[in-house]
């Protein structure tokens, strides 16, 4: 898509199809290249089935690691479309569909991606929600749409990452996925940039903590990336201008945001790095 053409309008239900979208989004499939970054380590990744957290498990597929993805039921095509990546990757793929608002669901992934792939080396926290309020700002949000936020986007990493910390060994890493919302939040999206907020607190506060057990805990943080979570979020007028107001003028593709997370897991590349947020933002600042 050229740097001035807008997106056309549409609107999906949540959680949002990879196939109803209008361009489908790049996840790299024709594109990524692996060199052997994380050759034999056994990735989880969380809202793998689609938008960034498909790109980000097709690169490490071509990366050399087998890949566990979490998804919600209903996104089973979008998984199996990911896992058929994973697989012509020649590399070995688990799927886990359920909801990680509920707390048993997320605690037990953690030992059944060691039960079925050997180990886990590399936790990646990508699932999220959000959904643009349109009105009467804090007064409207109700306790159902904040718990949905709330455990979707941080209850749930503290869940997983509770249950996989004692699995993990030296050498092992965290990358979670915050947001440009983190530092510039919108007000419609008040309860979404709160849970990004503290999503970096918990970053630092956990790489200092798992330092001296050899873990890594690092997160990115993307800005206006075309993902099905838009069109089934935010209002249709936000969809054709998405990604117009950053400094490239555009919005990004999942293939841009997923080479920030290959280094983050890269025990060679990133073996200094910790507690720090790459920002892949289209220049917005997340300083
Ligand atoms: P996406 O809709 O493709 O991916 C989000 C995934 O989260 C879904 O596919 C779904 O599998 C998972 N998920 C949501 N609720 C769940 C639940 N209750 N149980 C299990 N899984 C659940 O959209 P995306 O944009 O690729 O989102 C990935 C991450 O990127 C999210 O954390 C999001 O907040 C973050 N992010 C996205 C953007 C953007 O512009 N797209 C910008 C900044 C941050
Ligand atoms: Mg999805």
């Amino acid at each position: 898509m050229s740097d001035d053409q807008a997106f056309p309008p549409q609107q999906q239900d949540p959680p949002g199809s990879t196939a109803a979208m209008n361009p489908v989004p790049d996840h790299g499939e024709e594109s990524y290249h692996g060199s052997g970054r994380l050759e034999g380590l056994r990735a989880l990744v969380t809202g793998g089935d689609s938008g960034i957290g498909r790109a980000v498990a097709i690169a490490y597929a071509r990366e050399g690691a087998d890949v566990a993805i979490s998804y919600l039921p209903e996104e089973k095509q979008d998984a199996e479309d990911t896992a058929s990546w994973i697989e012509r990757a020649g590399r070995r793929v688990m799927l886990l569909p359920g909801d990680l608002t509920d707390r048993e669901t997320a605690s037990s992934l953690p030992q059944r991606v060691v039960e079925e792939l050997g180990a886990l080396d590399v936790l990646v926290n990508n699932a999220g929600f959000q959904m643009a309020r349109r009105s009467d700002g804090i007064e409207g949000i109700t306790p159902d749409e904040l718990d949905r936020v709330f455990k979707t986007n941080l209850y749930a990493l503290f869940w997983l990452t509770q249950a996989a910390v004692p699995l993990m060994k030296e050498g092992s890493s965290i990358v979670n996925c915050t947001s440009i919302q983190a530092y510039d939040p919108s007000p419609t999206l008040l309860d979404y940039a709160a849970t990004k907020a503290a999503i970096n607190n918990v970053t630092a506060n956990l790489a200092t903590t798992l330092g001296p057990k050899g873990i890594r805990v690092n997160a990115v943080a993307p800005g206006p990336i075309w993902t099905p979570l838009q069109p089934a979020t935010q209002p249709v007028e936000k969809i054709e201008s998405f990604g117009k107001d950053t400094p490239l003028g555009r919005a990004g593709q999942p293939a841009e945001v997923a080479p920030a997370f290959v280094f983050l897991a890269s025990p060679s590349d990133a073996s200094y790095v910790t507690g720090t947020v790459i920002g892949v933002t289209g220049g917005k600042p997340v300083f």
